[in-house]
């Protein structure tokens, strides 16, 4: 991720972090109510990730859920 492309929720920036050390692609693609994707290249599957979501925390674990399911894939 660029300068600029931080989650403004620190749990869910923390878990976007552990995505990409995990070597999933993270983008931002600025729509409206998504802040944009995790992304596993080798498998082609994605997780949304959302701008303001009601648990931030919530969020985090589906991500961290969806980095622990694709970490291997590679
Ligand atoms: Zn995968």
């Amino acid at each position: 991720m660029g300068i600029g492309d931080r989650h403004q929720k620190k749990d869910v920036e923390a878990a976007l972090k552990r995505a990409e050390a995990a070597g999933l692609k993270v983008t931002h693609d600025k729509n409206r109510h998504r802040w944009g994707w995790v992304i596993c290249c080798p498998c082609n599957q994605s997780q949304v990730v959302y701008c303001t979501p009601q648990s931030q925390g919530e969020e985090a674990r589906e991500i961290d859920r969806f980095t622990r399911r694709h970490q291997n894939c590679a």
